[in-house]
């Protein structure tokens, strides 16, 4: 098919969720895409979140290739080697416990909801009946499906989708005074984000998320972490939680754990395993042979390639370049984020910079209106990042440049 074939069989076949950007892309190898007329982008957010490796990184191919041709899937009413593999893996990573494996984030999510809502029955003696009231933050991002999209707390993401299920209530991030007034005896879980990303790369504070450990500690409250874009390295630890000195009752996995391919997790605490029975949850393709063996591959490449440690050399030399910018143009008013997961934050809407930087060939986002999300792969090189800033800082100039109101024109400083 020729590009304007493909772009016509979107327009024609494909439902309009998503606001796209005019490139087809047929090869990724890195942090390089490249387009069907064979232009190169360097792509500092792969996959939103889930090509943490880069693109077709070789020892998740490998993995793949090596199964493909063996089993694909069999359901989970079989037992297969790899779903058994990455479950030790996973929990020799992260911590003591077990694990349910899904298909996406927000399958994760919804698994976590069920799970609080199954912990919250029988209520405990005290209490005056079951718990089921589920805390999340304002800004955060937990997924589309119903109760992922009601966890989430955002207004603009639920409006048209009354009515959302009941049971939950919302909380300023980062703000202790006002999750301790939301806890009563009927609060089940808080799901939390420690860096909340759609939201525009917010970092919860150590003292805000070891309260919170407290707090649930002491009234027997669930606390779920919704690792999906934080988990696998993303911030220079395995784990985002190994940040903060806490570990979680339950932990939800997804995005870069498959290396692009489809897999979520939920991870509960040893002693919570038998909240779960037989029957009470499931999901047809979950933990296949094929997206296990995919995902035994990311462990294998994250520790083999030494990915912290280039995350923890990489990241903060990538702030450094930001904060950069910041001193050259007032219109960046903040940087920030953890490892490399980093916002900047605009005092401007983002989404012509954005457009602009991907026209010049550089892959990035914008959420919230004005947080440029900047997420790249984490193996990438120094001179890689430099290029990339490099690309951003034309792309500022350039649309400072485009508007010739006089107060554009007072942003630029250098
Ligand atoms: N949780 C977080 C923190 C996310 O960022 C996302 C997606 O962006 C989700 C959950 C939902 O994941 P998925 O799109 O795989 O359903």
């Amino acid at each position: 098919m020729k590009a304007d074939e493909i772009f016509q069989e979107y327009n024609d076949h494909i439902l309009l969720t998503y606001t796209r950007l005019p490139a087809i892309f047929v090869k990724g190898k890195g942090s390089v895409l490249t387009d069907i007329r064979g232009k190169k982008y360097l792509d500092f957010f792969p996959g939103w979140g889930v090509s943490n490796l880069g693109h077709c990184h070789p020892k998740v191919m490998g993995a793949v290739r090596e199964q493909i041709g063996k089993l694909i899937h069999i359901p989970n009413n079989l037992y297969n080697p790899h779903q058994a593999k990455l479950a030790k893996e996973l929990v020799r990573i992260a911590f003591e416990g077990k694990i349910f494996f899904c298909n996406s984030g927000a399958e994760a999510i919804e698994t976590a909801i069920k799970f609080a809502r199954a912990y919250g029955e029988p209520a405990p003696p005290k209490a005056g009946g079951k718990k089921f009231e589920i805390i999340t933050t304002i800004n955060s991002f937990h997924g589309r499906t119903m109760g992922a999209l009601t966890a989430t707390g955002q207004e603009k993401h639920q409006k048209g989708f009354d009515p959302l299920v009941p049971g939950f209530k919302y909380v300023p991030f980062n703000d202790l005074n006002a999750l301790k007034a939301a806890v009563n005896d009927q609060t089940a879980a808080i799901i939390l984000e420690l860096i909340q990303g759609e939201g525009g790369i917010n970092v919860a504070t150590k003292e805000y998320v070891k309260a919170i450990r407290q707090i649930c500690d002491e009234k027997k409250i669930l606390l779920v972490l919704d690792e999906v874009q934080t988990g696998m390295a993303r911030t220079g630890e395995i784990f985002g939680f190994k940040h903060y000195g806490i570990t979680p009752d339950v932990m939800c996995l997804a995005k870069a754990l498959g290396g692009g391919l489809p897999i979520g997790a939920m991870i509960v605490k040893k002693e919570l395993a038998d909240v779960f029975k037989p029957g009470m949850h499931g999901s047809t393709f979950a933990g296949s042979p094929l997206v296990c063996k995919a995902a035994l591959g990311v462990i294998k490449a994250i520790y083999a390639d030494k990915i912290m440690k280039n995350v923890k050399a990489q990241g903060p030399y990538l702030m450094e370049k930001l904060n950069g910018l910041k001193s050259k143009y007032d219109i960046i008013k903040e940087v920030r984020g953890l490892g490399l997961m980093i916002g900047v934050e605009l005092t401007i809407d983002g989404t012509a910079i954005f457009k602009e930087c991907f026209s010049k060939g550089l892959i990035i986002n914008c959420t919230q209106g004005n947080v440029l999300r900047i997420m790249p792969a984490l193996n990438l090189t120094r001179r890689q990042i430099n290029k990339a800033v490099h690309i951003l800082d034309g792309a500022i100039e350039a649309i400072l440049k485009k508007d010739s109101s006089p107060l554009m024109g007072e942003a630029r400083r250098g």
